[in-house]
């Protein structure tokens, strides 16, 4: 089976409002021109209105960076994943290391927060990644494996089914040290191999994308490997020229 490449830009929290309209205009002509592949953008929350104007009509995905753990109610300062699909938002990152190391987020609460975007018809992407300290340790495989596994428990091959999965070394991110193509590969192949053990349907069905310092001078290379479904970028998703090549790589690699 084959797995649409898939490119998402999370800005993180960059830009104002003209940034917003300027970086979401170039990326839906992008959008338009790569019919081969899929390319989505994740603003911060103030910008989804923005970003969805101008993606209306377009083949744009437009997703959030986080969602809250709980449903509705009294929790000052956070967005619910019914809140996002309300207003089109489709895709929403589920424990970008960011949160995990900066916010500490737990695998349980990433879990919770994989279930609540489910529930709202949203599609989690799922991040996983090691800190150098554990990849130095040999644990790489251990600590994606078990971030994959709480959620796997959670919501199931079911839920995995429903979902992106986006492994994200944490020392390759934003540092411009990005894992080589081999490296990425072994472990992506690594959890798709977990994934089999799932659900046989699991490996031909969702897509692992690739995430730390992706540039346009390494993403050919990156979006070759067999396992590797595309890109999430960071740095990169805001020069538009850069990512306007990362999308093309993926487009040519279809
Ligand atoms: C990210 O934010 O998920 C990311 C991969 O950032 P960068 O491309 O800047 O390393």
């Amino acid at each position: 089976m084959t797995r649409r490449k898939l490119v998402l830009g999370n800005w993180k929290m960059n830009g104002l409002r003209a940034d917003a309209s300027a970086w979401a205009s170039a990326a839906s002509s992008l959008a338009g021109e790569c019919s081969a592949c899929e390319v989505g953008i994740l603003p911060a929350f103030v910008h989804l209105d923005t970003a969805l104007a101008a993606a209306s009509g377009t083949r744009l995905m437009v997703g959030a960076q986080d969602l809250a753990s709980w449903t509705n109610g009294a929790y000052t300062g956070e967005v619910s994943a019914e809140m996002l699909g309300d207003i089109g938002a489709t895709h929403v990152l589920v424990g970008h290391s960011e949160r995990r190391h900066l916010l500490g987020e737990s695998d349980e609460v990433v879990a919770t927060k994989f279930e609540r975007a489910l529930a709202a018809g949203l599609t989690p992407v799922l991040c996983l990644g090691e800190t150098l300290d554990e990849r130095e340790a040999g644990q790489t495989d251990a600590v994606v494996l078990r971030q994959l596994d709480a959620v796997a428990l959670r919501c199931g091959a079911a839920g995995l089914a429903r979902a992106v999965l986006a492994y994200e070394p944490v020392w390759a991110i934003g540092t411009g040290r990005t894992a080589s193509p081999e490296q990425a590969q072994a472990v992506h192949a690594r959890v798709r191999g977990a994934l089999g053990n799932l659900d046989a349907m699991l490996p031909g069905l969702v897509r692992i994308l690739y995430g730390g310092s992706v540039k346009a001078a390494n993403a050919a290379e990156l979006f070759a490997q067999a396992d590797i479904d595309g890109g999430l970028i960071g740095g990169a998703a805001l020069v538009p020229s850069e990512f306007a090549a990362i999308c093309r790589a993926a487009n040519q690699e279809g």
